[in-house]
């Protein structure tokens, strides 16, 4: 139940790596006995589904009446085949086997011989014995393990330093394939880069003239936005093998692993150089050593291996070092320091034309239909990356398959944008008809409010069909065009329209309902950055009373002024809050019978159009003048 402006849906989130469980011991003791366990029942199934069992007067009745062909008495249990199953197959595939009874095994053996049965008792080299010294070797790798990580915990890393130096698990590819023409937008990233490339093809030029070649660049940006794609492209375009590792790939288990793949890498990229190291998620190895973030041994060791191989390599050779991360301002001040990743490229969110461009690139391969119209999607598509839309065409083509046609078209784009925001329709969500009236009025009440301010953007859709995102309706903005920069009018506009939803909840049927909790989480940010960040309240103006933590993420600033502030900050946001839903009950009391008449007519069509809208908003103000539509509260 929110309205959704479609430019926030920004919530890919890395994983951040680097934090290890903190109960490792309980988990390699787990795994130990979980190991264990599923080895016995592994040779058990093995057993049970070789014999067939019965009971044991089944087998004493074969035995008394002379059918068993053959027995073989074993340490827990008695396998025998019956004569009518042996003339079949004379191997013991068909045996049954039976428990063995307490008392003299040998009287029973005598007993079968004395009747002409074939009997054979075997040594206790059945499973017990191999189970016993699977389960010691699996314990002493256990404790193997626990005391390795003792070790580490205790910051000690000499004798246990070069346990298991396997191959990193690097990631080579001797040609991408990618070049700068399958990045869409990014012109900026590819400018910087270009240099990098050009000193790639030849590098004695750089050197004739005495300058020092880069060694390193750090892309930087949020989740998605082509960071990878755009240092595939690099290597692509130079014509040069791509190595690329994961920064949280370095961070192991094992003390000095990490520090020893650093090696690893640095030593096959030199036997093929020149060529493009990538490490994405740079972070995870590369966050700074104070303890602020929870630095640990294991990812200091590994931070200072990567900053002496990169010092180490002879620029001339043509290595050049890439890498990627979303929270730049954690990484450690040494790996910034001139000589290492010292140039820092943006890659930023495209903008319309970027995403234009994104969605052409993806389209290419992708069979469209007549109406397509790429610009109206990407136009509905703000603030989303490229992976998203790269997502979204990939969506729509599937939708096409599904529906059984032979081309994409535009509703199939319209659609999958809806899923990627919003989550499929959830058909089966059955509500009651006075929840069904709720959230209703609730959209157009949203809707209502957006459309008949100046400010705002407007609207292109509402709907109450309800969606696997959990929202049980929403009403969609459209910008008609790009913004960069918003006016407070518009942001208080944005306010009355987000409790518009909840205002129409208490107006017209007096209750609260809790459909409006996002609506109201959405509100209180932004009526909170608008105090501390825009400098938009009267009480505080120009101060800024919250900085900004981690920009390419999620964005979340944390206040930094005095308590006393703060708490004056607080009632400045309950104002500017209690001002935006007293305005947005105010326009749905004037315009109540609109108000009654858009709902009733959304809850008829589940879903209306802009245009559907405007009509009903058109006609209304037409009527404007006869003056009895004032009056009505
Ligand atoms: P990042 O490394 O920044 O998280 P990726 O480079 O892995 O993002 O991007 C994921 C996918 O998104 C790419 O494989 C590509 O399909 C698509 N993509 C992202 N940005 C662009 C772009 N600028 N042009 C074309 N495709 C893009
Ligand atoms: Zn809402």
């Amino acid at each position: 139940m929110e309205p959704n402006r479609g430019n926030d849906n920004n919530q890919n989130k890395k994983p951040e790596g680097g934090d290890r469980p903190k109960n490792s011991i309980v988990t390699a003791l787990l795994i130990t006995v979980v190991i264990v366990l599923l080895f016995s029942w592994a040779l058990n199934a093995v057993e049970k589904s070789q014999y067939t069992q019965t009971r044991y007067d089944e087998f004493k009745e074969a035995m008394d009446s002379g059918q068993l062909a053959e027995v073989l008495i074993r340490s827990d249990r008695i396998v025998y085949l019956t004569k009518e199953e042996a003339a079949k197959d004379p191997s013991m595939q068909k045996a049954c086997y039976t428990g063995l009874p307490a008392g003299n095994v040998l009287e029973l053996a005598d007993k079968l011989e004395a009747m002409g049965v074939k009997v054979d008792q075997e040594i206790v080299e059945d499973n017990s014995l191999i189970m016993m010294i699977l389960s010691y070797a699996v314990m002493i790798g256990g404790l193997f393990l626990v005391m390795n990580m003792l070790t580490k915990r205790m910051g000690s890393d000499g004798m246990m330093g070069g346990f298991g130096k396997s191959k990193a698990k690097v990631y080579m590819e001797k040609q991408t394939g990618v070049t700068f023409k399958d990045v869409a937008g990014q012109d900026e990233a590819k400018e910087s880069l270009q240099e990098i490339i050009d000193f790639l093809h030849n590098p004695q030029k750089y050197t004739a003239i005495g300058a020092k070649l880069p060694k390193g660049a750090l892309l930087v940006g949020s989740p998605g936005t082509g960071k990878t794609l755009l240092a595939k492209a690099v290597a692509g375009e130079a014509n040069v093998p791509f190595f690329s590792i994961s920064g949280s790939d370095f961070v192991e288990m094992f003390v000095g692993m990490g520090a020893s793949r650093v090696r690893d890498l640095f030593q096959q990229a030199a036997k093929v150089a020149p060529c493009i190291i990538f490490i994405d998620e740079i972070d995870a190895v590369g966050r700074s050593r104070d303890n602020r973030f929870g630095s640990n041994s294991e990812q200091e060791q590994t931070l200072n291996q990567l900053l002496s191989e990169i010092d180490g390599f002879e620029p001339s050779k043509g290595i050049v070092c890439l890498a990627a991360t979303n929270r730049p301002e954690i990484l450690d001040k040494a790996l910034l320091r001139p000589g290492r990743f010292d140039r820092r490229i943006i890659v930023d969110r495209p903008n319309l034309q970027g995403r234009l461009d994104t969605l052409k690139v993806h389209t290419r391969k992708i069979k469209l239909s007549e109406d397509v119209d790429l610009r109206k999607i990407a136009q509905a598509t703000a603030g989303a990356v490229g992976a998203d839309l790269a997502n979204l065409v990939n969506e729509a083509a599937l939708r096409a398959v599904r529906q059984g046609r032979k081309a994409v078209n535009q509703e199939d784009l319209l659609v999958s944008f809806e899923t990627v925001i919003a989550g499929t329709e959830k058909k089966n969500t059955v509500l009651t008809d006075m929840e069904k009236r709720l959230v209703a009025y609730h959209e157009v009440g949203h809707a209502l409010v957006a459309a008949l301010e100046k400010h705002s953007q407007p609207v292109s859709k509402i709907t109450i069909v309800p969606h696997t995102s959990g929202a049980l309706g929403y009403t969609m903005q459209m910008p008609e065009e790009e913004k960069f920069l918003s006016t407070a009018d518009e942001l208080r506009t944005e306010l009355r329209t987000l409790v518009g939803g909840r205002a129409a909840e208490q107006v017209v049927f007096g209750i609260q309902t809790t459909g409006a909790a996002n609506d109201i989480q959405r509100a209180t940010a932004l009526a909170r950055n608008m105090v501390t960040q825009y400098g938009m309240s009267e009480r505080f103006g120009l101060m800024t009373t919250a900085t900004v933590q981690n920009q390419y993420l999620d964005g979340q600033a944390y206040m930094d002024c005095s308590q006393e502030t703060a708490a004056g900050v607080d009632q400045e946001v309950m104002r500017l809050l209690e001002n935006a839903y007293a305005d947005a009950k105010r326009i749905l009391t004037e315009k109540r019978a609109l108000l009654d008449e858009i709902s009733e007519f959304l809850l008829v069509k589940e879903t209306i159009t802009g245009d559907e809208l405007m009509a009903y908003i058109n006609a209304d103000a037409n009527r404007l003048p006869e003056p009895e539509d004032a009056g009505e509260e």
